[in-house]
């Protein structure tokens, strides 16, 4: 079974957004599942101190390496599932790794808060640092569901038509073509005429014709980079 993992100080997030619709169902029916880990558990003192004045000054304040660690350690340890941090500073998220992720069993996805975690236990703990855009949150955990929820949808059974899965934007290097539904006219906008012609390969046709307009216009960045892995 997928499994996340996911090391918060707010673990009350968890599952949200998660617990409706498709993977609250997916959730329910047991094809995948969630842990929380609350890392003020593992925090010093009294308080139960998780973070600490950053070294060489400055506003904020810093996750500790040390709280941190025991709490992956406590979660994961001897765990091959991929050690992932949220970090507006990492990787940038994309499907083709989504995939992998899905195929790999699962996650362990921490959350930062403050300025963010000592940098020796991303080391230490071998921790991926992904990003889901470039945009600051106050902390990794809707980035976490975000992440979650792209893995989640993917999963077998999950989705209601298997095949939607792999004609969405960014499966190939194309943007999605534009979609309609009824009324056949909105305020005067009427559907494309060759969407109700019944032709399949002149829709097929169409379609990819606006998907690489769209594409142009909208992400040309994406055509550059499938340009040169054919090269
Ligand atoms: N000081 C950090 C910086 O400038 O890079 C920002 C820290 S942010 C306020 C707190 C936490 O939110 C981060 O440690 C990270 O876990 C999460 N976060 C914020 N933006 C993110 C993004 N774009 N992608 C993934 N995680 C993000």
């Amino acid at each position: 079974m997928w499994r996340a993992t996911v090391l918060t100080l707010f673990p009350e997030m968890f599952p949200g957004p998660l617990g409706l619709s498709l993977s609250g169902d997916a959730l329910s029916r047991g094809v995948w599942e969630l842990e929380t880990r609350q890392i003020r558990e593992h925090g010093l003192g009294r308080h139960r101190a998780v973070d600490d004045t950053p070294a060489g000054g400055g506003p904020g304040m810093v996750m500790r390496a040390d709280v941190l660690a025991a709490a992956i350690d406590a979660a994961a340890l001897d765990d091959e599932r991929p050690r992932l941090l949220m970090s507006p500073r990492g990787t940038p998220l994309t499907q083709a790794r989504i995939r992998q992720l899905v195929a790999g069993g699962g996650a362990i996805v921490v959350c930062g808060r403050f300025e963010g975690v000592d940098q020796r236990v991303i080391e230490a703990r071998a921790l991926e640092e992904v990003s889901i855009g470039d945009y600051v949150l106050s902390g990794g955990e809707i980035a976490a569901l975000a992440l979650i929820d792209a893995c989640v949808r993917l999963l077998p059974g999950v989705m209601g038509e298997e095949a939607s899965g792999h004609e969405e934007s960014f499966e190939a290097t194309l943007l999605e073509y534009p979609h309609y539904t009824r009324p056949r006219d909105f305020e005067g906008r009427v559907i494309p005429d060759v969407l109700l012609c019944g032709d399949h390969a002149k829709i097929a046709q169409w379609r990819h014709e606006q998907a690489l307009r769209l594409t142009r216009e909208r992400r040309p960045d994406l055509l550059a980079a499938d340009r040169k892995t054919r090269d």
